[in-house]
């Protein structure tokens, strides 16, 4: 769909600055897609086995691990950087040669103990930074958990999971971090999504459910009383420097989705299971008539200024009602997740850039999680064919240069996780944000 001339100016909220700030965006905000729909046969991404290996060798050149690569942690940081290397390495034993892997994660190292040698310097009470997973502490010593253990550097990685635990305290406290103590970039979501990743990706359970129980429980005390408080129509309901979200970036569908993800924390627990359940209907009830969700419960923009993002819109709410289908078979929740879909098949050629917060890659991936979610192989060639768009010229010399090019969320480190789950599509999953298991 060709965009349209801009009305006004869009109003974002900057997480590092603090503060909102407004731009206009002159040539609206994606690509007309021009690709055919799927017919039958698949694209061919063969060229990926070695694209991959090129991206993360420009990463490498021009984001070196060194101290200046630091700041912005997982999000724009050397940390998620060296994820990217990690995730590559986890991912290669079909494409890559036999040595590649140790390189990858070599790579992943350096990037980690740079910022590990940063991150001494702060202290974790500090805004409550200690507890974030996407912006700080909590976050880097996951994933440097999982880079030590897959190089068998057992000791160390032991270290990162018992940094990861002192980390937990200091979200236990109903409100932390006034801001917004329950979100996904700094509050307990992202430490619930931290723990799910380390129980998973090392095998066993190294963040216990006594660990995570007092944070799930905090989560919901803290959405009923804000939500009884303003009086909301969701029961549980959040807000991130006094704006109510609803996507992922900071908002009330990622903090649901972690809550999905702990089934022992909701059985035999009706209240809090029916408070969860009839919160994702809120989510739900606020779809727009496009398939889009607003960045905030009843906001109306024109077309031309929708936010169509994984942090602002139905790319990234898709995640919770995967998740919500997953846990209740419930068919309206596909079927609004086949809605965010065809949405972003017509509008996701975003002009932002290659990332995955709020550009093509970011679109890409909501093909992957329907393409696992109903086995169709037009969600696959979906995904092939945006991922073929940023290798065209229109998109490299139209897209705009995002502010950390070769960070996890905005840059290039995030759209080669992409690539390398678009050549093994039965696993591919979103940075962090796997709903299947
Ligand atoms: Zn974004």
């Amino acid at each position: 769909m060709a965009p349209g001339p801009l009305s006004g100016p869009v109003v974002f909220w900057c997480f590092f600055s603090k503060q909102r700030i407004m731009f206009r965006c002159g040539r609206g905000r994606c690509f007309a897609n021009n690709y055919k729909d799927f017919s039958g046969t698949l694209g061919n991404v063969e060229y990926l086995k070695n694209l991959i290996p090129n991206v993360l060798q420009l990463i490498e050149k021009q984001s070196p691990p060194e101290r200046s690569s630091c700041d912005g942690g997982l999000y724009v940081g050397g940390a998620g950087i060296g994820y990217a290397f990690y995730a590559v390495a986890e991912s290669s034993a079909q494409f890559l040669v036999a040595n590649t892997r140790e390189d990858c994660l070599r790579k992943a190292l350096e990037y980690m103990k740079v910022s590990l040698q940063d991150v001494s310097k702060i202290s974790p009470q500090e805004d409550g930074i200690g507890a974030s997973f996407l912006l700080g502490h909590a976050g880097l010593y996951a994933v440097s958990a999982l880079v030590f253990n897959a190089l068998d550097h057992q000791q160390e990685a032991d270290y990162c999971i018992q940094k990861f635990l002192e980390m937990g305290n200091i979200c236990r406290p109903i409100n932390f971090f006034p801001p917004g103590s329950d979100e996904l970039f700094v509050g307990r979501a992202g430490y619930l999504c931290g723990s799910l990743i380390l129980n998973k990706k090392l095998g066993r359970t190294v963040i216990s459910s006594e660990v995570t129980r007092p944070l799930f429980d905090a989560i919901i005390v803290s959405g009923q009383q804000y939500s009884q408080r303003r009086r909301s129509k969701s029961p549980l309901m959040y807000s991130y420097y006094r704006t109510e979200y609803l996507g992922a970036g900071h908002g009330l569908s990622s903090i649901l989705q972690m809550l999905l993800n702990f089934p022992e924390h909701i059985a035999n627990r009706s209240d809090v299971e029916a408070l969860i359940h009839q919160s994702v209907d809120f989510v739900l009830s606020c779809e727009m008539p496009n398939g889009n969700y607003p960045p905030v419960p009843g906001e109306f923009r024109p077309q031309e200024d929708e936010l169509l993002h994984w942090c602002h819109g139905s790319p990234g709410v898709v995640y919770l009602l995967a998740k919500a289908y997953l846990t209740w078979k419930d068919n309206k929740y596909l079927q609004a997740a086949k809605r965010c879909a065809e949405l972003t098949w017509q509008r996701g050629l975003l002009r932002k850039g290659p990332g995955i917060c709020h550009g093509v890659a970011g679109s890409g991936y909501v093909f992957l999680l329907l393409y696992r979610l109903t086995k169709e192989d037009q969600y696959l060639y979906r995904a092939q064919k945006f991922c073929d768009f940023m290798q065209t010229d229109e998109f490299q010399k139209g897209a705009r240069t995002p502010d950390s090019p070769y960070s996890l969320y905005e840059g290039l480190a995030g759209t080669v996780c992409f690539y390398a789950d678009l050549l093994n599509p039965s696993t591919a999953a979103f940075p962090f944000f796997d709903v299947f298991s």
